[in-house]
């Protein structure tokens, strides 16, 4: 099914402070959408707010994946609808081997009754594991646990190949990454790519987009999102950084602030 994810006027709270403020997105299967901007600014709480996380209190608006309010549903009926999450600082879980890890959130994500056997996904998760570059023994260890930053966000890109989801959404997916592993990641997201398939790529920085040419781009600032273009505003954030964008409109202090 062709995949439609719209965000339609998302605000949503911390501790009562409003974080985000009225946040409006389009993503249509085949299409990479960036956000980049400043810290500080709501990037990571959009993130954490569509995929359900506890502490983020959604206060309005709606996130439709093809016509169904994520926002309605518990955080494992999002993950079966297909909304997946790479996130900017992943979870050590001690106990619980990556591999049981995985097999576990593919079972969950295939729905009751269409388990995968055992042998079929040693051989998916070890094809997948070759294909990011990755030490075999990653299966065996616990998960996140003692993982470089780097090792953590292949193991993020493993988890995304394996659960072939509709909606991805990376968030910071290159920091702590060097130039080797940046590559690798890239190119298992640009194999990803599918018209099936709509990414929210949340980034600082230029440099993935380097590797990752994305449709759209659009810059977050005090909550929303403030201004929004093709591959060439990235550019020009990359020579110019955010000054000339707070200047055009007016904006003093990006963050979310403390009101
Ligand atoms: P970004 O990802 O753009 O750097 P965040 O979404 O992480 O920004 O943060 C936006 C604002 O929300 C910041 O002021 C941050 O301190 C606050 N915030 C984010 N997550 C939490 C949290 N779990 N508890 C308290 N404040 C938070
Ligand atoms: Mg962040």
């Amino acid at each position: 099914m062709a995949t439609h994810f719209v965000i339609d006027g998302l605000k949503a709270a911390i501790d009562g402070k409003e974080i985000l403020k009225g946040i409006n997105l389009e993503i249509k299967g085949g299409e990479i959408h960036a956000i980049m901007g400043p810290n500080g600014t709501g990037k990571s709480t959009l993130a954490s707010a569509l995929m359900g996380h506890p502490k983020y209190e959604v206060t309005e608006g709606k996130a439709l994946l093809n016509g169904e309010d994520l926002l309605e549903m518990s955080v494992d009926e999002r993950a079966l609808a297909g909304l997946f999450l790479a996130m900017q600082y992943p979870s050590e879980i001690p106990g619980v081997t990556n591999s049981d890890f995985l097999r576990s959130a593919l079972n969950a994500r295939l729905g009751e009754g269409n388990e995968i056997s055992l042998i079929k996904f040693i051989r998916k998760m070890e094809g997948k594991m070759k294909e990011l570059e990755m030490n075999p023994e990653f299966a065996h260890r616990y998960l996140n646990e003692g993982f470089s930053g780097g090792e953590k966000k292949r193991n993020e890109i493993l988890q995304m190949m394996l659960l072939d989801p509709s909606i991805v959404i990376l968030d910071e997916i290159d920091s702590g990454l060097d130039i080797d592993a940046l590559r690798i990641v890239s190119q298992g997201v640009n194999a990803m790519r599918s018209e099936d398939r709509g990414f929210l790529i949340i980034t600082h920085y230029q440099r993935l987009l380097n590797y990752i040419t994305p449709d759209f781009v659009h810059v977050m600032m005090q909550g929303r999102i403030v201004k929004s273009g093709g591959p060439e505003l990235a550019e020009r954030l990359e020579n110019e950084g955010y000054d000339w964008v707070k200047e055009e409109l007016g904006i003093v202090d990006e963050t979310v602030g403390q009101a």
